[in-house]
């Protein structure tokens, strides 16, 4: 449930450690057999070894062995307030893209259970490029 995902992803955002930016992200995914994986943003002093809250989440899922996606929730916020809906960063969407379904997967990004919007990640990545274009 996607209200329950939100409910999850604003547990974890205290979690999260974005000690330049201030701005706190978590994020849940949820692969095809309802597995949840779960990652907040890491920032640390070695700048460029930080990671987005929805890479964590989706190595996370990768680790544990998980290989197909359904859907991820984002939430996040300036000093850990949400307040407005945070979209993934381009880079998240293209490891989305290189991991997922880009027809059914959904990305949703919410400010709480009962205001958020849902997309497609085919709708976020237009003319996107993806691992179809591999293949012969
Ligand atoms: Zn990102």
């Amino acid at each position: 449930m996607i209200k329950e995902d939100i409910s999850l992803a604003l547990d974890y955002l205290k979690n999260s450690s974005p000690i330049y930016s201030d701005f706190s992200v978590a994020s849940v995914l949820t692969d095809v057999d309802g597995n949840k994986f779960v990652g907040v943003n890491v920032e640390l002093p070695s700048l460029t070894n930080g990671i987005c809250a929805e890479r964590n989440a989706l190595y996370h899922a990768i680790a544990e062995g998980s290989k197909k996606y359904k859907r991820i929730v984002v939430v996040g916020g300036l000093h850990g307030e949400v307040t407005q809906l945070t979209p993934p960063c381009c880079v998240c969407r293209q490891a989305l893209m290189d991991t997922c379904d880009p027809e059914t997967f959904e990305i949703v990004v919410a400010i709480n259970e009962e205001d958020y919007k849902v997309f497609k990640l085919k709708d976020l990545v237009p003319m996107g490029f993806g691992p179809d274009r591999l293949e012969d």
